[in-house]
C-alpha cells in the first residue's frame, strides 16, 4: 500500500502562515526520502495562498514541486470548494506539462465532466471523488445522482486515461472498476481515507491492485475530523470501524 500524506489547512492569507505551510511541506518531501517511503503529498490550493491570488498560489506551487521532483515524490492538488476550482484547473494545466503532478476532480459538480475532458486531453493525472464541501447551485443535489455521476466519469477514465487513481469507499464502484481495470488494463490505483475503511483497502491489495491510503496529519485535526463525521452516513461507519478488530 501506498500513501498520499497532506499537511492539513486551508484558506490561509497571512505570508507567515503559507510559508511555514511551504516549509512543512518541504520537510515532510526529505522525510518521504530519507524513509524510502511509498508515498506522495497532497496540498490544497488556498494552504498555497490561492486566495492571496493566482501569481502566489502559482509560485509556491512551483516551489513544492520542484523539491518533490528533485527526491521522486508525486505531488497531488486537492480540489476545494467551488470559488477556487476554476482556478485550480487553469494552474493545475500550466504546471502538468513538466509532469510529476495530479489534480482531485469532484464528480458532485454537475460541469465536472467538461473539467476532467480538459484535464485528460492536457495529458494530466486524476484521483476522482465525489466531492466533500456543501452542495450547492453547482453541485447535483442527491447522493444517487452524485453516485451516477461518478460511474459515469469513471468509464470515461477507464477509455480515456492510462492512469488514475479512484477515490472512494463505495463498494459498489470499487467493485465495478475492478471489473474495468481487468477488461481495459488500466493502471489504477484505490484510494481511501485514513481509518474508513481500511479492512477493505487492504482486502483490495491482497486481491493484487494498487492501493494508497490520505493521511492528513498537523494541528488543524479537528475541523478535518469534524467534516468528516459531519458527511452523510460516516458517524456512524466511522464509530463502527473503530470497534472493529483490526479496522484501525
Ligand atoms: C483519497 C481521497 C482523497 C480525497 N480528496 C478529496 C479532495 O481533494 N476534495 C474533496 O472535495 N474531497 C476529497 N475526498 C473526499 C470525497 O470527496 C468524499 O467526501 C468522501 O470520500 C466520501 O465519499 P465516498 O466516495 O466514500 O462515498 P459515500 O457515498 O460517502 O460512501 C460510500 C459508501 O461507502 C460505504 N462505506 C463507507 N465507509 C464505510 C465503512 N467504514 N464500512 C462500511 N461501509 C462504508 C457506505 O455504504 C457508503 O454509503 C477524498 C477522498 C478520498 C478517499
Amino acid at each position: 500500500m501506498g500513501s498520499i500524506i497532506n499537511y492539513l489547512g486551508e484558506d490561509l492569507k497571512r505570508r507567515d502562515d503559507i510559508g511555514y505551510t511551504i516549509h512543512k511541506y518541504l520537510q515532510l518531501i526529505g522525510e518521504i526520502k530519507r524513509g524510502g517511503l511509498h508515498s506522495d503529498i497532497s496540498v490544497k490550493p488556498t494552504q498555497l495562498g490561492l486566495l492571496v491570488g493566482r501569481k502566489e498560489f502559482h509560485h509556491n506551487l512551483g516551489i513544492i514541486v520542484n523539491a518533490a521532483k528533485k527526491n521522486g515524490v508525486f505531488v497531488w492538488i486537492d480540489m476545494e470548494g467551488n470559488n477556487v476550482v476554476e482556478d485550480t484547473i487553469s494552474e493545475y494545466i500550466a504546471a502538468t506539462r513538466h509532469g510529476g503532478i495530479g489534480i482531485c476532480i469532484q464528480a458532485y459538480l454537475l460541469d465536472s465532466g467538461k473539467q476532467l475532458d480538459r484535464i485528460i486531453k492536457a495529458k494530466g493525472t486524476v484521483r476522482l471523488v465525489k466531492g466533500a464541501y456543501p452542495l450547492s447551485d453547482y453541485t447535483f443535489k442527491s447522493r444517487e445522482e452524485i453516485t451516477r455521476n461518478y460511474e459515469k466519469l469513471m468509464f470515461y477514465l477507464f477509455r480515456n486515461s492510462k492512469r488514475f487513481t479512484i477515490a472512494t469507499h463505495d463498494a459498489d464502484l470499487i467493485e465495478k472498476a475492478i471489473g474495468l481495470e481487468r477488461k481495459y488494463g488500466n493502471d489504477v490505483t484505490y484510494a481511501m481515507l485514513n481509518g474508513v475503511r481500511n479492512r477493505y483497502l487492504r482486502n483490495i491489495a491482497e486481491r493484487g491492485h494498487k492501493t494508497t491510503v490520505y493521511i492528513p496529519f498537523g494541528e488543524k485535526w479537528v475541523d478535518y475530523s469534524y467534516r468528516r463525521l459531519k458527511e452523510a452516513g460516516h458517524a456512524s461507519i466511522i464509530l463502527k470501524s473503530l470497534f472493529e478488530r483490526q479496522g484501525v
